[in-house]
């Protein structure tokens, strides 16, 4: 296993959107190896693989059982209820902010072994999924608050 570099918000590869996984190889299980050993050393409670450079659809996610991984992970249901919470990226450190988000999700995805899955999550991990998701999708936690807050924020990071 190795620690890999995880990519600062500017970076472009954290815009596009990632590609379908089509058949788990030899390459993927070791991605989600590294991607796990990078979430855990960097304290992380998710890690999707754009994070750390690569445009595939595959996510760490850190549930109470321990870190998971999920291929081509795609949400099935959202609950119209929705909860404010703070959140944090490992693309932005030491940036926290209020993020509004579904309460329980349903979740399709694919194990390293291939076998298919979908359950239902909510709170905290509910809110790691949506985050990581939208990671796959090029979309930022950033891109979530007012734009005055975005404003506000320009200050702080020099490139947003
Ligand atoms: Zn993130």
């Amino acid at each position: 296993m190795a620690e890999l570099t995880i990519k600062s918000y500017s970076n472009p590869v954290l815009r596009k959107k990632s590609e379908e996984i089509k058949e788990i190889t030899p390459e993927i299980k070791r991605l989600a190896l590294d991607m796990v050993e990078t979430m855990v050393k960097n304290k992380g409670l998710g890690l999707a693989a754009p994070q750390v450079g690569i445009s595939k659809r595959i996510v760490a996610v850190l549930l109470a059982e321990g870190p998971k991984i999920f291929i081509n992970p795609k949400i099935t249901k959202k609950e119209k209820e929705t909860e404010i919470a703070e959140e944090g990226c490992l693309c932005f450190p030491n940036l926290f902010l209020d993020i509004k988000r579904a309460k329980s999700v349903a979740i399709k995805a694919i194990d390293v072994e291939g076998k298919e899955m979908e359950f239902f999550v909510d709170g905290l991990t509910a809110r790691i999924f949506q985050h990581e998701i939208d990671h796959l999708n090029g979309i930022l936690f950033f891109d979530k608050i007012s734009f005055w807050q975005r404003l506000k924020l320009r200050k702080k990071l020099k490139n947003p």
